[in-house]
């Protein structure tokens, strides 16, 4: 494969949820990348949204990088039919590694370890580490609970709203997928099923 269109970096669960929803919409992620041919990078895991995500992008022809930690290789069972599969020493590699490699930053739903990721590239962002777009899927309304307790932080003058527009949140994977790559400078083509 050439050089791919893009990459987006995607934290998201390591277990499926209880909605059947989040299954979808990690599979439509991973669908969209593979079909501009995008490069999905990612935490390496093969269980839950993760590893739906990396075998949705996989299947429709996109690169898939996956990045783990030695340690958690048992523990998330590391996918080893990633397109390349980094074995790093630590966490903190890990994340470096992820944040270098993309040009755009995407959570859908997940635990505390996408939350984590998730606002460590946020506020990198506020803090002008990176430049990069992040986005947040609020797929089924997940996240309703965390958009309204961040209202609250900046009613409570913790938080100005710059910085709340700093990140960019959809209830749809595809049109925040395409948003995200837009606002990187990297417009992958129209695709006819996109139409
Ligand atoms: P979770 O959303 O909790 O299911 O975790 C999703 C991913 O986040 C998994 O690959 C975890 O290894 C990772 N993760 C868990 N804790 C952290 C952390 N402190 N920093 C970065 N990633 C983490």
């Amino acid at each position: 494969m050439n050089k791919p269109a893009f990459s987006v970096c995607i934290y998201c669960g390591s277990k499926h949820g209880n909605n059947d929803m989040f299954t979808q919409t990690a599979h439509q992620a991973g669908q969209w990348i593979g079909r501009h041919g995008g490069q999905l990078v990612y935490g390496g895991g093969r269980n839950g949204l993760m590893g739906e995500l990396a075998q949705a992008t996989l299947a429709a022809g996109g690169r898939v990088v996956g990045i783990i930690p030695r340690a958690l290789v048992q523990r998330e069972w590391a996918h080893e039919g990633c397109t390349e599969l980094h074995v790093v020493d630590t966490m903190h590699e890990r994340k470096r590694m992820m944040a270098e490699m993309a040009d755009a930053f995407l959570a859908l739903p997940g635990g505390i370890g996408t939350f984590e990721e998730f606002f460590e590239v946020w506020t990198w962002r506020q803090l002008g580490y990176h430049d990069k777009p992040v986005g947040l899927l609020n797929a089924a309304g997940y996240y309703d609970g965390l958009l309204t307790f961040v209202s609250n932080v900046t009613r409570q003058g913790f938080m100005n709203d710059w910085q709340n527009e700093l990140i960019r949140v959809g209830d749809e994977v595809q049109t925040l997928l395409q948003s995200l790559v837009q606002d990187a400078g990297l417009a992958p083509p129209v695709r006819s099923q996109d139409l």
